[in-house]
């Protein structure tokens, strides 16, 4: 009987495409494992089996597959169980989903992007067409799939790359533009069977006739710091040795050879993976067991938990606890935080707990990294727990035995674009569901969401009240700014309040935190005669002015220009700087304290990940007295010595126009507030806004999310929003602004006819237009219960109703379940 098998291509179809399965690969195929077919007129595309049958599809013909590349599966089932479930619920193709799931390393596609890696050595075992186009490549440096193809003449050279790649000879899709640096290096040591000055003094003998590795030994030595660091096992990065020696590179082979010094590949940027000083758990104070307890109670009823816990309250520490019982139960552990929460203090401190065990899954981590991490648990090697970002719930786990989300509130664990726009907490809750394994959430502001399930009784809620070794929460201070300025009490945008609490916590050599969520210098130019302010060429919003590059920068596309010095209308030069960004603060502190050392923290200095770790070392060491952030400074992060945290305004927060509004304020004014008196004691706030009576301001001064969580849910019923109802987003997206509104209108024509009411709009979004794109937003308002299959399907056809008409054919449609 001729067998079949469905592939799961890196393509948008809404279907998967069925091939023939040659009668020779019947042994080796099975689920999960990958393979090359062709594509379309002559591509060549690598996919995933995700089922294999009986039934020849009546629609096509059905080419043969052309080859597998593995011989186990790279993806096992539940992962594509998961897929098909990410798929149906968020309203993508499973394709997207796989997209999104595999680190690039591990999907060949024809575009990917091949690099040499000029410290790969050992080509034993490899077969002479890898070699063939390794030595392309050593030439070529970088190239992708394709041209590897065409250039070496072989048609399908994808099983070849993929053993090139498995022994690191060459990496995939490494971003080549942006400062290539490898990300592993070779370090040298001398070998441990020669570590005694005996040993080494024999070495030297043995060298006697060979005085160039002598030399070269000598410099080693030299560089390690000496003989006694030498055999101590110091290591020397192979890199610096041989700069120092020309052709040294065949005298160090000699070397090692010889078995004198041991080369071994170490990651540059991870943190050392030699041995590590494992330390026992903190043990657990009273209220802290008493939260464990309560937890576990949660997991026997097999509930997931929701741990609301101060900041501070220790729930870092109940994790701990949980994931070593995962562990010595023998099972898998996964520790989800949001990318801007994972930073060198939470990695460290998991490090010194679990070891080796441990395995970081980062976005900013080189692919290379990544491939890593998913063999190694594919393989079941080391890790036993993984500290990761969102798309770490995509990994191999095999034996999950407890998911932890922490800063569960974390908008970020949602994927806004592109495809699959999935949020990684609701995906986790299904994870666990698959494993059956605990699922603890936690969070010092719980989202609207977590909060309803525990009251509803689908989590199970544990609070902890009072901070580790009961040091108070935060005095919170509102001051009135309308009231300061109308008294011409304001120094620009700092109050007498903040200005006196800021030079009492500096005097005393403490630190300061001053929030601010906007980047920038100034959000807008206004010109003060005829109101022209520049915008974008390219979208619907102002353009906000970079003080350090003199350039008025879209925060939507990038799209730059120098700044203006009159006015573009009226041509009087009277522009002036409107609002206030962090930039702004920051050279606002200068002429108010200039003795003191200022640090800022935003997207704009902290692009690359060491920007980001260098701030946070710099404040952390006292190199800075005063750190000005955007929302960043909210996230998690533990200081010693910051007495005092300025919230400069805290109306535009509050003024958004969007359903989420206030839960976001509450949360990041609350998170801010808790940075201020961790360890030594109380701490103090000071919150600027023009609506004291705000009230948000008044929950967030009393500490009181529950307040604020009864006003909110009452909002959320009666406007008919999550929890209680399910929102879809559909944005229609076209150059001309005409087409886009007649497209969205008949879109939602057709929808209302299905789904009648709880069709809304069409309506412009906030920012009507995007990188020359015109929008229309339609919003669907669905009952908790719907099922979202159904849904999908419906909705899918009437989208594919109107991308089918001629005139629409170049109309984009974006669908994003439960936006944030
Ligand atoms: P959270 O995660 O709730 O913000 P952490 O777990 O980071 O709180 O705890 C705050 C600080 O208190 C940390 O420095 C932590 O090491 C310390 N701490 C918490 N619980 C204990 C404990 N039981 N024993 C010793 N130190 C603790
Ligand atoms: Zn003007
Ligand atoms: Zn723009």
């Amino acid at each position: 009987m001729q067998k079949y098998a469905d592939i799961v291509l890196p393509v948008p179809l809404p279907k998967l495409f069925t091939y023939e399965v040659p009668e020779e690969f019947l042994p080796v195929l099975e689920k999960g494992v990958r393979v090359v077919v062709p594509f379309g007129k002559k591509k060549l595309l690598s996919g995933i089996v995700y089922n294999i049958h009986e039934t020849k599809p009546a629609a096509y013909e059905t080419k043969p597959l052309m080859s597998v590349l593995d011989d186990a599966p790279v993806v096992l089932d539940m992962q594509l169980n998961l897929w098909q479930w990410i798929a149906d619920y968020y309203q993508c193709t499973i394709g997207e989903v796989y997209k999104a799931a595999l680190p690039s390393g591990l999907k060949l596609e024809s575009e990917s992007k091949l690099c040499y890696n000029p410290e790969f050595e050992d080509e034993t075992g490899l077969p002479e067409k890898a070699l063939m186009i390794l030595n392309y490549l050593s030439e070529k440096k970088y190239c992708t799939i394709n041209e590897v193809n065409n250039l070496t003449g072989l048609k399908n050279s994808y099983q070849y790359i993929r053993q090139l790649v498995d022994v690191q000879a060459v990496f995939m899709n490494e971003n080549i533009s942006e400062s290539y640096r490898p990300k592993t290096e070779q370090y040298l040591t001398i070998h441990p069977e020669h570590r005694s000055e005996e040993q080494l003094r024999n070495c030297f003998d043995l060298l006697e006739r060979a005085p160039k590795q002598l030399q070269l030994l000598m410099i080693f030595l030299q560089k390690a710091g000496g003989i006694n660091d030498a055999i101590k096992g110091k290591s020397v990065n192979r890199k610096e040795l041989l700069a120092t020696l020309e052709n040294g590179a065949a005298q160090l082979g000699e070397l090692i050879k010889k078995g004198f010094i041991e080369q071994k590949k170490r990651a540059v940027d991870r943190l050392e993976t030699g041995e590590v000083q494992v330390k026992e758990k903190k043990l657990l104070s009273e209220v802290q067991t008493v939260a464990m307890n309560e937890v576990r109670n949660g997991f026997d009823q097999k509930k997931p938990v929701l741990l609301h816990g101060v900041t501070s309250s220790g729930k870092t520490e109940i994790y701990i606890h949980l994931i070593d019982e995962a562990i010595k139960a023998g099972k898998q552990a996964l520790y989800l935080l949001p990318e801007i929460a994972l930073t060198t203090q939470i990695t460290s401190r998991l490090k010194t707990h679990f070891g080796n065990s441990l395995g970081i899954y980062h976005s900013k981590f080189s692919d290379d990294e990544r491939v890593e991490v998913w063999n190694n648990l594919l393989k079941n090697k080391s890790y036993r727990v993984i500290l990761g970002v969102r798309s770490s719930i995509f990994l191999p786990f095999s034996n999950l035995g407890l998911i932890i989300i922490d800063e569960e509130h974390e908008q970020s664990f949602k994927q806004f674009d592109p495809a699959p726009r999935y949020h990684a907490r609701d995906v986790a809750l299904v994870l666990g569901q698959y494993f059956n394994a605990k699922v603890l959430l936690g969070t010092a502001t719980p989202s609207v969401e977590s909060y309803y399930n525990a009251q509803s009784g689908k989590f199970h809620l544990v609070e902890l009240t009072t901070r580790h070794e009961g040091i108070q929460l935060p005095e919170i201070v509102v001051v009135n700014t309308r009231e300061a300025s109308r008294c011409k009490m304001m120094q620009s945008h700092f109050s007498p309040q903040l200005i006196e609490q800021m030079q009492k916590s500096l005097s005393k050599k403490e630190q300061v935190i001053l929030f601010q969520n906007r980047r920038g210098f100034a959000p807008y130019l206004e010109c003060s005669l005829c109101g022209w302010i520049p915008r974008c060429n390219h979208c619907d919003v102002s353009m906000t002015y970079h003080k350090h590059i003199n350039q008025l920068v879209c925060h939507y596309c990038g799209y730059a220009v120098p700044t203006y010095h009159t006015c573009q209308a009226c041509g009087s030069p009277s522009l002036q700087f409107k609002g206030f960004g962090t930039q702004k603060i920051e050279e606002e502190i200068g002429l108010l304290f200039p003795d003191v050392k200022v640090g800022r923290m935003d997207y704009d200095t902290t692009r690359s990940k060491k920007g980001y770790e260098n701030i946070i070392t710099e404040f952390e060491q006292g190199k800075v007295d005063v750190l000005v952030g955007t929302q960043m400074v909210t996230k998690g992060l533990d200081f010693d010595r910051v007495s005092l945290v300025g919230i400069l305004n805290a109306d535009n927060m509050l003024n958004n126009p969007d359903f989420r509004a206030f839960e976001r304020s509450f949360q990041m004014m609350a998170q801010v507030s808790g940075r201020a008196g961790r360890k030594n004691r109380r701490g103090t706030v000071i919150l600027q806004t023009s609506n004291p009576e705000h009230p948000v301001i008044a929950h967030v001064r009393n500490n009181d999310f529950v307040s604020f969580f009864n006003e909110q849910i009452e909002e959320r019923l009666s406007y008919k929003y999550p929890p209680f109802y399910r929102i879809i987003n559909i944005t229609v997206k076209h150059k001309n602004q005409n087409t886009a509104l007649h497209a969205a209108n008949a879109l939602t024509e057709y929808l209302r006819n299905n789904f009648g009411s709880r069709v809304l709009g069409p309506q412009v979004p906030p920012v009507t237009k995007i990188q020359d794109m015109h929008l229309q937003r339609i919003l669907l308002k669905l009952e908790r219960n719907a099922s979202p299959v159904k849904a999908k399907q419906l909705m899918q056809q009437c989208i594919n109703y109107v991308v089918s008409q001629e005139r629409w054919r170049y109309i984009n449609i974006v669908t994003d379940v439960d936006p944030m």
